[in-house]
């Protein structure tokens, strides 16, 4: 028998297979809908087939959507009206040192969009920090267009703090992300203790509170690409206030090689300067 018959042969078992199990999976889901009606991932009020939140949950968690949509790429603050994209227009930025290229953002962080980003930090609420990831992963494609990153990580909590909650929620955003997107997700970072939590302090507290706070996981993940110090990496958080954390774990990586570094986050703390 030829190798190349025994591949095709493979093939169209596989495909078969494949055809098979997608049957049953819509089979089956076709039957958990009747047991158990899908409902709203934030507030389990019933919804149609397919949809991630009801129309109330939807139109508050996307309220700030087209406001966000005119952000400044490199703080992910909201501009005041539409202008030039340029990072040296925008107010907030302009004296930052941050080393990370730009940051990808969904929505402001208010209303039910906190309610959202916290219920997704705990393990019994999976379901709803995929679905922030799949919102994320359009922004991403949106705000990367010129580059695609070659792999998404995500912002650790330190193991105290996974072990209260059960785990760690942004890994479930990000491992959304990745998969909408299409490339891997690797836990690339390490949180060396416990970090206080950042909305209680200043800004010059916030930096140091987070420095030295994180350290690559495994260097060999970064080998593994033909081209390690090409790497565009993308670092998936649910939060951003300051930006500190974003450029301490942007500092960690592009310190084991890496070319590039964005951030992608679900909301965006507001404020004013
Ligand atoms: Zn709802
Ligand atoms: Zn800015």
């Amino acid at each position: 028998m030829s190798e190349t018959f025994f591949r095709s042969t493979t093939q169209v078992t596989d495909s078969r297979a494949t055809s098979m199990i997608r049957a049953a999976r819509a089979a089956s889901g076709a039957l958990v809908n009747l047991v158990l009606p899908p409902v709203c991932r934030l507030c389990n009020d019933p919804v149609n087939d397919g949809e991630d939140f009801c129309r109330s949950c939807e139109l508050a968690l996307c309220h700030s959507r087209p406001t966000m949509r005119h952000r400044c790429p490199r703080c992910a603050m909201p501009r005041p009206s539409l202008g030039s994209p340029e990072a040296a227009d925008c107010g907030h930025c302009r004296e930052e040192a941050w080393i990370f290229d730009r940051i990808a953002a969904l929505w402001a962080y208010r209303d039910r969009v906190c309610e959202a980003v916290v219920a997704a930090k705990y393990p019994h609420h999976a379901a709803l920090g995929d679905a922030l990831g799949r919102r994320l992963a359009a922004v991403v494609v949106e705000e990367c267009s010129d580059r695609m990153p070659d792999a998404v990580t995500f912002v650790p909590s330190y193991l105290t703090r996974r072990m209260s909650r059960g785990g760690t929620g942004t890994s479930v955003i990000a491992s959304a992300v990745a998969r909408q997107i299409g490339r891997p997700c690797q836990a690339l970072l390490r949180a060396n203790r416990p970090i206080a939590k950042q909305a209680w302090l200043d800004d010059d507290e916030r930096k140091r509170n987070v420095q030295g706070a994180f350290s690559a996981k495994r260097r060999y993940a970064f080998s593994r690409s033909p081209e390690p110090r090409n790497r565009h990496i993308l670092v998936v958080d649910d939060v951003l206030t300051t930006g500190a954390t974003a450029n301490e774990v942007a500092g960690v990586l592009l310190g084991t090689g890496v070319n590039r570094v964005s951030l992608a986050v679900v909301a965006r703390a507001i404020r004013s300067r």
